[in-house]
């Protein structure tokens, strides 16, 4: 198999992103070399398990949290789980959970699967959101019940990039004595983060959002909030999760937590830039064509846009064509295609929330990349409304 990442346009980082070359170089002696157990007694292995230590500080640095509060995971579903579970099985008494109508299949799916996983009935309250994506703190407010055992709330949504008020309503939660989760696989690296000063007890993180490979998360647990491990096994993470480390992920992903301490500031300017002059370009450049998010409480990188009648699958082909990546709104379900849980939940139009198409950027995306996904888009979608008996009958 052949990849040739020269030749590609890729405004896809919110599905995962390039490995940073910075990473790979720090990950190179740990797949080679430095192949010890961090676990073993000897030397060699404690060299690795050095490396693990600093590659746990540089995380829990990009997050304003401490060390010791960093678990290293999976990925960002592992995460999550281990999160919600714990939190169950923490306060058995408890079965209800406030989440919202717009999160990641990973709580999505759990939460539909609770009764199954933990033999317990559940009650689960989703909050809905506002036509710009944007959750109402009332109806937060009146979830919150003596029976509720923990909120889970995403910080930024994968779709929209629209940003949720976690930091607030961690403090409600706190203040009622219930558990806080947020799925922050999305922010992290791309907005300030400073856990030191919030009431979250539960944060997810996932290294390959963020320039380090697949196949390695993060589950930040607040000193003090009461967890139980998802996976039994060694002592491996201070007990809190069983299996032997995927050592050059984990400092594959302290490396790119630090690189993203260094380059917020771009991610806030130069992409953002790069984002709104897109997103301008393309609203103005093709008719019947329409923003899904909030405009300004939304992450730097992501923009939404529906292309009124035409077929979001359809368009991703033809910006195949142009080698052009990104991700449409809709997915191919049993033959029919459905539009996103997140865009219904919006009350996207029908006609709209099919020819949905997410573009999100990174520090790697330039301006020649924005200019020529500008110049080939309007003609796409005109093509693409020739055929359409939608836009015909318009
Ligand atoms: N949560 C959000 C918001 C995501 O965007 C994703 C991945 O797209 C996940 C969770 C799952 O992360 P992972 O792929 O590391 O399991």
């Amino acid at each position: 198999m052949k990849c040739d990442p020269k030749d590609v346009i890729y405004m896809d980082n919110n599905a995962t992103t390039r490995v940073a070359p910075e990473v790979v170089e720090a990950m190179m002696p740990f797949l080679t070399e430095c192949y010890g157990n961090p676990s073993s007694m000897h030397s060699f292995g404690g060299q690795v398990s050095g490396s693990v230590e600093k590659a746990r500080i540089q995380v829990a640095e990009l997050i304003g949290a401490n060390s010791k509060e960093i678990t290293f995971t999976s990925c960002g579903t592992e995460s999550d789980s281990t999160a919600i579970l714990s939190a169950l099985q923490a306060f058995p008494e408890k079965r209800h959970i406030v989440t919202t109508r717009v999160e990641h299949p990973a709580i999505k799916h759990l939460c539909e699967n609770l009764d199954r996983l933990t033999g317990h009935k559940h009650r689960v309250t989703r909050l809905h959101v506002d036509s710009d994506g944007t959750l109402d703190l009332t109806q937060y407010e009146k979830a919150l019940t003596e029976d509720t055992a923990i909120v889970s709330v995403m910080w930024a949504n994968n779709e929209t990039g629209v940003i949720f008020p976690v930091e607030k309503m961690a403090a409600m939660a706190k203040e009622r004595g219930i558990l806080f989760h947020t799925d922050a696989v999305q922010a992290v690296g791309k907005i300030p983060i400073n856990l030191q000063e919030l009431d979250i007890d539960f944060l997810s993180l996932s290294g390959h959002k963020l320039h380090a490979p697949k196949g390695v998360g993060v589950l930040y647990v607040k000193r003090g909030t009461p967890f139980v491990p998802f996976l039994a096994g060694g002592h491996q993470e201070d007990g809190r999760r069983g299996g032997t480390e995927n050592v050059a992920s984990i400092v594959g992903l302290g490396r790119a937590c630090e690189l993203a301490g260094e380059t917020m500031e771009e991610e806030n300017t130069r992409v953002r830039a790069l984002r709104d002059r897109l997103e301008e370009g393309l609203l103005t450049s093709v008719p019947k064509s329409m923003l899904n998010g909030h405009k300004t409480d939304r992450l730097p990188n992501t923009t939404n846009i529906s292309f009124e009648f035409v077929e979001g699958e359809a368009i991703l082909l033809h910006m195949n064509i142009h080698n052009i990546c990104a991700s449409s709104g809709s997915a191919c379900t049993s033959g029919s295609l459905e539009p996103s849980h997140v865009l219904r939940a919006m009350g996207v139009p029908f006609t709209a929330a099919h020819g949905s198409i997410r573009y999100s950027l990174s520090v790697y995306n330039t301006d020649a990349e924005v200019d020529f996904v500008l110049e080939k888009m309007p003609p796409i979608i005109a093509e693409l409304r020739e055929l359409s008996p939608f836009w015909k009958a318009e």
